[in-house]
């Protein structure tokens, strides 16, 4: 996929990182135009003591790495665990997106997935999406209780080296020791994928609907 717009939706900052941050790396490096919702920066599951835009900042310099403009980014606040509070709101700031940035692909979580706020952002994207663009579904394997692999992207080793790099922004997060941020966890996941698609590294994604 070259030059494309892409929207790429996280219910929390470091969602589409974990689940797809190999394949964001490679549609960069491809040219496409990407746009990034955040819907929480869940202020309120930080540590206790840290500043409360901890994960805004360190979101913030995970998509300035990757040379993302903020004008391509909107990070929303919603609370965390109850965004089926703004189911509303959060279907008309996607219907706003929609209708300004035309994507041709969006990738979110997945239908399949039982974070409380990850199957809110799911269902919207459905919702607003269905008629128009591609919609994908990354994997964040610790909340799907099914996932099904119906698309491997293949991934070189420098790309996955990156996505870890990208995950090292998130001190926030390795301070809660969170299993899937481990490198071996990360490693492993790409090489599983990997072998699915005949090469060393891929990231899974479900097609919800493919439209050209
Ligand atoms: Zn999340």
């Amino acid at each position: 996929m070259e030059n494309k717009n892409i929207l790429i939706l996280s219910p929390h900052t470091d969602d589409a990182e974990l689940g797809c941050g190999g394949t964001i790396i490679r549609l960069l490096e491809k040219g496409n135009n990407i746009h990034w919702v955040v819907f929480s920066t869940a202020e309120n599951s930080l540590p206790e003591g840290m500043p409360k835009d901890t994960l805004k900042t360190e979101f913030t310099d995970v998509y300035r790495s990757l040379g993302i403009k903020d004008e391509n980014v909107d990070i929303l606040n919603y609370r965390v665990r109850y965004l089926f509070e703004e189911r509303q709101q959060i279907l008309e700031k996607l219907v706003t997106v929609r209708n300004k940035f035309k994507p041709d692909l969006v990738l979110g979580p997945s239908l399949n997935d039982f974070h409380q706020d990850h199957i809110v952002v799911a269902t919207e994207m459905v919702r607003a999406f269905k008629n128009c663009s591609s919609i994908i579904s990354y994997e964040l394997p610790w909340n799907n209780i099914t996932f099904n692999a119906q698309m491997l992207i293949r991934l070189e080793k420098e790309q996955i080296t990156k996505k870890i790099e990208l995950l090292k922004f998130y001190k926030s997060q390795f301070i809660k020791q969170r299993n899937y941020f481990s490198e071996d966890f990360i490693w492993g996941l790409a090489c599983s994928h990997g072998a699915q698609a005949n090469c060393k590294y891929a990231e899974a994604f479900e097609i919800i609907r493919w439209i050209e």
